[in-house]
């Protein structure tokens, strides 16, 4: 069973991963926790190239690249090896994030990114996605927890207009492949996000 995590930073992908691996652990599942990119050495390299060296200017198509070349390694190395031992596989972001990112938001379509992905996937498509919604002004105002909203500056104005773009595509696919990828209304409270995993976790492992 392979599981994905989607939504925008501050939409609290990694509270409710936290919070599902104790559920899990308590219950005794055997699963593995990843993400992309950095769920492998090679791509942890990649993730500070991408996160942290603007200076490098990244093509968007050299970008697409990076983050295939990261889902590559973490599909051939980890990820399938996990699957195909019986393992339940969590991943923190997968190949929706790079058709809503690359895709989507840089521009390069998401035909190029869905046949660039399926390749470095071989195929392994997540059996779920949980898709954490969330509106971006609230996205905005988690992560820059506490800071007056009268002193924003056209920075964050533009940050949210993008925010709203990434939104967008993930409700799209969203709704291309319901029966794939659920969504779940991420401001609720966290107990209650958590409640509403669950219900769609724990059916498919009783199957
Ligand atoms: O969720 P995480 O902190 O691991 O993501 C790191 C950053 O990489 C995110 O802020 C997101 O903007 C970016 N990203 C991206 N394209 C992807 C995956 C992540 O631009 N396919
Ligand atoms: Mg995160």
């Amino acid at each position: 069973l392979f599981i994905s995590f989607e939504g925008l930073d501050g939409a609290g992908k990694t509270t409710q991963l936290q919070l599902l691996h104790h559920w899990l652990e308590q219950r005794g599942v055997d699963f593995l926790r990843t993400r992309e990119p950095g769920g492998t050495p090679l791509g942890v390299e990649i993730r500070r190239l991408l996160l942290e060296r603007a200076d490098l200017h990244v093509t968007p198509l050299a970008e697409a690249f990076l983050f295939q070349a990261d889902r590559a390694q973490h599909f051939a190395t980890v990820i399938v090896p996990a699957l195909d031992a019986g393992k339940l596989v969590l991943t923190d972001r997968c190949f929706d994030s790079s058709m809503v990112y690359q895709g989507a938001a840089r521009g390069l379509g998401t035909d190029l990114i869905r046949r660039l992905s399926l390749l470095a996937m071989g195929g392994r498509v997540p059996d779920l996605t949980i898709l954490l919604d969330l509106d971006p002004a609230k996205v905005h105002s988690r992560t820059a927890e506490g800071k007056d909203r009268a002193h924003r500056t056209h920075f964050d104005q533009a940050e949210e207009a993008f925010h709203r773009t990434l939104r967008s595509a993930f409700l799209a696919l969203a709704q291309a492949h319901p029966e794939r990828i659920k969504v779940i209304d991420a401001s609720l409270p966290p107990d209650v996000v958590h409640a509403h995993i669950i219900a769609l976790i724990e059916p498919l492992l009783q199957q």
